[in-house]
């Protein structure tokens, strides 16, 4: 037994030993391992939930507090409260309370009071302006708060909301400014009904008194003329509105082309000096420190313009007063010419207050001027846009009983070419060569002419033959491009002198119509063409010229004015 025990204390023992040495080893190990767990499982918890918290502030512009709700204690501030408010988030965990330095006393209030309403059942949603870091004028925030659902905790998210603030606000702005504009329009169209109505009233007015007095040639001829006058007035304001509502749809398109200063200088003296005379007007144009008079520009528009100021100041000028039209260089550079348009007048003036309102479209000093001086108060709405279309300004200034200047500054372009200015402007006037010629046009009569008219409307064409065969003229009528164009392939070379062509005709228009007979192999495919047409903007126009048609009249159709176009063509 003993040699036994013996034995197994000298072999065993140590492998016993061994065992339990392995067994402890590994119980220790397992502690180890468990702890370690433990350790990295509660290590998870914690950053998992600074990723929880951090994932409610992961926008830069927000940032979160967990508040505890029975003590207000502070238990979280995300990282980002700093960078937004610039405030110490130790200072804000100390006091709640600090936080109100972000906003103003009134918005402190108002945000308590809300508070104070909640009663906690659903997140309480705010917005107001608050102080951020770094910038100086207030930003916009929306604050959010609720309760966990423990009921232990305020959970308070804030936001800041400046850029979106602004895109709203720049948006309100935008659609209040939409609204004012439709309901402008609506105004713009009810007055134009109005404008429109009151003449037309008036022209149909005139014709039955003119009807009923048919036997009595005075009168009627009375109502006739005072049914033209209606009808010329009705035409203006047409027109007018016409140009009113392509510059408020931004159509109005400026004619780039050279012309002569001095010319329309010539031209603006001679339309107002009879009218001036008849009103007892001292009258005059004066061109001051030229020495340059081509320029590149939209003529027409530029004269429109002032013709408008010019009727303005002979109207409301009494007899015996003076209106003065000048026109001045101020500057020449970089090629471009730096004008000065003044017109002044010594009439009855405007009211300071009224100043401001005078570029807005139907805008007279008062009701009495419609009355007594007529219009419809859209000129002045018209030249303003013009101007500032050509990249010009105008200045008015005016004292009430001693009278108005209009300054309009525009700059532009010195045309390539002759540019002799005269030593007075009045020498600028025709030549006596030129005076001729201008002479020969105005005596010009349609007497013996053979003219082509191409017209599909019966009235429109009734009426050019009736007036111009009253003057000797002899017509023969297509009534579309089509038949315009047979019709002068069938005639002999030179068979007609003129041809006058509608645009808007079945089959073939106007326009092709001259394309057409400009290519025929004729020696007279160069005849004189004119388109006469309603459509009256500047592109009808300057298609017309680039069909190869030698101008565009108007309709309705001014007759002296085209027995002056066909005399230009023809006396050649
Ligand atoms: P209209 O002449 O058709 O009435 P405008 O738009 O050209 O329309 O002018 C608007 C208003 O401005 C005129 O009705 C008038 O009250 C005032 N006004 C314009 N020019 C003058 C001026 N030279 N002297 C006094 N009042 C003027």
């Amino acid at each position: 037994m003993n040699a036994i025990l013996g034995y197994i204390s000298r072999h065993m023992l140590p492998l016993f030993l061994l065992l339990a040495a392995s067994v402890f080893a590994v119980f220790c190990l397992g502690l180890y391992l468990r702890e370690k767990k433990r350790a990295r499982q509660t290590e998870g918890t914690v950053s998992g939930e600074r990723a929880f918290y951090q994932a409610f502030a992961v926008h830069e512009q927000e940032f979160f507090l967990l508040i505890q709700k029975s003590d207000l204690r502070i238990l979280y501030i995300s990282p980002n409260f700093q960078a937004i408010t610039g405030m110490d988030d130790a200072l804000v965990r100390s006091d709640l309370e600090t936080l109100k330095k972000l906003v103003t006393p009134k918005t402190a209030r108002h945000i308590v009071r809300q508070l104070k309403e909640w009663d906690g059942a659903q997140e309480l949603k705010m917005e107001f302006d608050y102080q951020a870091a770094g910038r100086e004028a207030f930003s916009h925030g929306c604050a959010s708060i609720q309760i966990d659902e423990s009921g232990a905790y305020y959970l308070a998210v804030f936001r800041d909301i400046t850029e979106d603030h602004e895109t709203r606000v720049a948006m309100q702005a935008e659609l209040a400014q939409a609204y004012q504009e439709s309901q402008a329009k609506t105004d713009f169209l009810s007055k134009m009904s109005h404008e429109i109505r009151t003449p037309m009233n008036g022209i149909l007015g005139m014709l039955s008194l003119a009807k009923v007095h048919v036997e009595d040639p005075q009168q009627t001829g009375y109502y006739l003329d005072r049914a033209e006058s209606l009808s010329q007035f009705l035409l203006t304001l047409i027109n007018d509105i016409l140009d009113m509502s392509r510059i408020e749809s931004g159509k109005m398109e400026l004619e780039k082309a050279a012309f002569d200063l001095f010319e329309v200088a010539e031209k603006l003296d001679s339309m107002f000096r009879s009218t001036t005379e008849a009103k007892n007007l001292q009258w005059d144009v004066q061109m001051q420190d030229f020495d340059v008079r081509r320029v590149v520009g939209d003529e027409l528009r530029m004269t429109q313009v002032i013709i408008n100021f010019i009727s303005n100041a002979v109207k409301f000028t009494p007899p015996g007063g003076a209106v003065t039209v000048t026109f001045r260089q101020m500057h020449k550079i970089d090629g471009n010419l730096h004008l000065m348009i003044r017109v002044r007048d010594t009439g009855k003036g405007i009211k300071s207050d009224f100043i401001s309102r005078i570029f807005r479209p139907f805008e007279q000093e008062d009701a009495s001027t419609a009355h007594h001086y007529g219009g419809s108060g859209l000129g002045m709405a018209i030249a303003d846009n013009i101007v500032r279309l050509m990249g010009g300004e105008i200045i008015v200034e005016s004292e009430e009983g001693k009278g108005t200047e209009f300054v309009v500054y525009i700059n532009m372009p010195i045309a390539e070419g002759d540019q002799s200015v005269p030593a007075s402007w009045k020498d600028a006037r025709p030549a006596d060569e030129a005076g001729d010629r201008k002479k020969a046009i105005e005596d010009f009569t349609l007497e013996g002419l053979h003219i082509l008219l191409a017209e599909d409307n019966d009235i429109n064409a009734e009426i050019a033959i009736e007036i111009m065969e009253m003057e000797g003229a002899v017509l023969e009528r297509a009534c579309d491009g089509l038949e315009a164009v047979r019709m002068f392939q069938e005639s002999p070379e030179n068979g007609y002198d003129a041809i006058l062509m509608d645009i808007q005709m079945p089959n073939m228009t106007g326009w092709e119509a001259a394309a057409e007979i400009r290519k025929l192999d004729r020696s007279d495919a160069d005849i004189p063409i004119f388109a006469m047409s309603a459509n009256a903007f500047v592109e009808d126009k300057r298609h017309s010229v680039e069909v190869g048609m030698n101008g565009h009249i108007s309709k309705p159709v001014d007759y002296d004015e085209v027995r002056q176009r066909l005399g230009e063509a023809l006396l050649r």
